[in-house]
């Protein structure tokens, strides 16, 4: 009675992200209860393993006493401070210190945000300012990576490159612009490291030179593994390959760490086993593991020495009022004190674990792909694997397939496409693992007993 009334009220009033409007006034929102450890219970007392973490960002697992004791005494002591003013508080000045402990190079000085979006347009206001102080404002033209995401804001989804974020909204703009991605499975250039990284390394260069050259061009923006485009994975030593290309042109390398960072590919960030460091990095998801909005762009010394020396005494314009908030850090602090006391090292043998797991399905009729880093994954569906059909829209995987494993206790992604996404937290025991596995396997069972995958 109360779900229903429930579903009635958000029909009428509440509008879901991402969503076919229409579409889900037909279906109707499932509601979510409770949650703990690696599962969520729904209204109706359905218990599910989360594979997804939510939005790949419970990496720490629901339910943690000591996030939740963390907030709780930081909402009594000081639930809000202001940055403004050279006010600050604790909890925000511990977090940047630690964090920036583990950052890579000299991506010492952290800018807190609320998400991952205004983290990009942070970087992306950070990138005129350092290149304005460096008087070269006509350095003013973007590039991104087809199928990458770099969130959803006026700005950021026009880095983005996925349809669906610019269909009816005018984006991008004319000064972004997009190179072919990696992606292995599909790649004209063929399947081997080395002829990909040429490939990128080869349209990078015929960007740059096509935008006027690279007093044109001001920043690249890459996420180490691709992930709403489909959890695409570069081949070994392609960031470090493209990394060195930007600074050989003098544009500065950002890496959207939003989705890697926090453990999710086994290090804090995949930057650090790329051995990378970018000129500035964003981090959100896993930062506050979800618990609380909170965002973070790195930004590297020889950027801010710049900035802070074009600025003299003069405020650097750029603020939100829940910039650095207390309790978002209190949460950052104890979640960075699980990751390190155990989730990390949990998540590094799970995440071994699950790619095996995921890769033991290659044998199964609608698998085409299998690929992934640590707890970080994905499954390509196809009909016929030998010319990698996808599936055809009448399957819509997003739905029938996202059901299906739904009914069989399982929470995915289920990319429009056919691939279906895997980020479970890092608290995964070794049963929950294979769970995931087997759930999936009886998804794929029944996705194949569907007359329209054909
Ligand atoms: N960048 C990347 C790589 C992301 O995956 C996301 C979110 N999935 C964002 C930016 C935007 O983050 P948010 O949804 O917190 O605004």
């Amino acid at each position: 009675m109360l779900a229903n009334s429930l579903i009635e009220l958000d029909r009428a009033h509440l509008i879901h992200p991402v969503a076919s409007w229409r579409g889900h006034e037909a279906s109707g929102v499932r509601v979510l209860k409770s949650a703990k450890g690696a599962t969520v219970t729904d209204a109706s007392g359905k218990t599910l393993l989360d594979g997804f973490a939510g939005l790949w960002c419970v990496n720490a697992g629901y339910g943690q006493d000591s996030v939740i004791e963390a907030a709780t005494r930081q909402l009594r002591e000081l639930p809000y401070a202001t940055g403004y003013f050279g006010l600050g508080s604790e909890p925000a000045i511990r977090l940047a210190s630690r964090l920036a402990d583990h950052a890579p190079g000299d991506l010492s000085h952290v800018y807190f945000t609320l998400g991952g979006s205004d983290a990009v347009d942070t970087t992306v206001r950070f990138v005129s300012y350092y290149w304005h102080a460096k008087g070269k404002p006509q350095k003013d033209q973007f590039i991104s990576v087809e199928q990458g995401y770099h969130g959803s804001s006026t700005v950021g989804s026009g880095l983005t490159a996925l349809p669906a974020f610019h269909a009816g909204f005018g984006v991008p703009f004319n000064w972004q612009h997009k190179i072919p991605s990696h992606y292995a499975y599909r790649n004209p250039a063929g399947s081997s490291a080395e002829a990909i990284i040429a490939a990128s390394l080869a349209a990078l260069k015929a960007k740059v030179e096509d935008l006027g050259g690279a007093e044109r061009v001001a920043a690249f923006y890459v996420e180490p593994i691709q992930g709403s485009g489909g959890v695409l994975v570069p081949p070994a030593g392609w960031m470090k390959a493209m990394r060195d290309a930007c600074r050989e042109m003098d544009i500065l390398f950002i890496a959207d760490e939003v989705i890697t960072g926090f453990g999710r590919t086994g290090p804090i960030f995949a930057c650090l086993e790329e051995e990378i460091v970018p000129d500035m990095m964003t981090a959100a998801k896993g930062l506050t593991s979800g618990y609380v909005p909170m965002g973070a762009v790195f930004l590297s010394d020889h950027m801010y020495q710049v900035m802070a020396d074009a600025a003299g005494p003069a405020a650097v314009g750029h603020g939100f009022t829940y910039s650095a908030h207390p309790v978002s850090a209190a949460v950052g602090l104890a979640v960075l004190d699980l990751y390190e006391d155990s989730l990390f090292e949990n998540g590094r043998k799970m995440g071994e674990r699950l790619q095996a797991g995921l890769a033991s399905l290659k044998d199964h009729p609608l698998v085409g792909d299998v690929r992934g880093r640590g707890m970080l994954a994905a499954v390509e569906l196809v009909t016929d694997k030998a010319a990698k059909t996808p599936l055809p829209a009448a399957a819509k995987p997003a739905v029938k397939v996202f059901d299906r494993a739904w009914e069989n206790g399982l929470v995915i992604r289920a990319f429009a496409q056919g691939v279906l996404g895997y980020a479970p937290p890092l608290c995964c025991t070794a049963d929950e693992i294979d769970q995931i596995v087997e759930r999936t396997r009886l998804t794929l069972d029944q996705t194949l007993a569907d007359p329209d995958v054909r």
